[in-house]
């Protein structure tokens, strides 16, 4: 079974046409709803400027935040994924910085954890290890591990997510070190804190039992490795992202 449905469906709202998942409940958890619009007769002025509406100075709604604002105050058409946009649409000055921000977010690490990189895993205590190619789901909820196995582990289910860099031990208990890793770039580069795994832990579905899968950069990978690296980089990104953490709902530990 996968869960990697990617039904859509073209929809048309008073904001611009939106491809929108055909089950809403396997949407990206990063999507945000469109907001209700503040009704034309509530804002006689632009609610940034104050300009007074009139047959000139017409309003504009905000298609991020629904509120109402002059040409000059929502002139800005910036793309916004998260609400399945097909097209930039028009936003305030406040929304369109968010959203440019989010815009990184998409082109960057997003597409970083989407198309993969490799791994050898073990699980719990076991000795054996596999080697996988893991990547985040086209939906952003799930991580699909493929080797000669297929896992699939829900973002939902996971509580914990360490970063390991340089400098863990496997085995030893208290040796983790942690390092910050919120330059992906630095990483990227080989520093001297370059992640080399992440262990999880995750709940599987139904299961009240904690499942422990540690993920590391093999040294068997060497070609690979620049990619897993900057695999765990963008996942630590992430992670880092309050607002990502609250939506996937993963406690993240992070030691310096
Ligand atoms: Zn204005
Ligand atoms: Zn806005």
């Amino acid at each position: 079974m996968s869960t990697d449905r990617d039904g859509k469906k073209l929809v048309r709202s008073p904001s611009g046409l939106r491809m929108l998942p055909e089950n809403r409940a396997l949407g990206s958890p990063f999507c945000l709803e469109e907001p209700q619009w503040v009704p034309d007769k509530e804002c006689p002025r632009c609610m940034h400027c104050e300009a007074k509406f009139d047959f000139i100075t017409r309003k504009h709604h905000c298609r991020r935040c629904g509120k109402c604002f002059c040409d000059k105050c929502c002139s800005k058409k910036v793309p916004l994924p998260r609400m399945c946009f097909v097209d930039p649409v028009r936003q305030c000055g406040e929304c369109s910085v968010i959203s440019q921000k989010e815009m990184e977010f998409y082109d960057r690490q997003l597409k970083v954890l989407m198309t993969g990189a490799t791994f050898s895993i073990t699980q719990g205590s076991s000795e054996k290890s596999e080697t996988v190619v893991c990547r985040l789901s086209n939906n952003h909820r799930y991580l699909f591990l493929d080797g000669d196995n297929h896992y699939e582990i829900e973002f939902a289910l996971i509580s914990t997510v360490q970063i390991l860099t340089e400098g863990f031990t496997p085995g030893g208990k208290d040796i983790h070190t942690y390092t910050s890793l919120l330059e992906s770039q630095c990483v990227i580069e080989g520093g001297n804190s370059r992640a080399t795994g992440m262990l999880i832990q995750y709940k599987p579905q139904g299961s009240e039992e904690l499942l422990q899968m540690k993920f590391t950069t093999s040294e068997d990978f060497n070609s690979n490795k620049k990619m897993s690296a900057s695999w765990l980089a963008a996942m630590h990104k992430v992670l880092s992202i309050e607002d990502a953490l609250h939506v996937l709902g993963v406690h993240f530990f992070f030691f310096n």
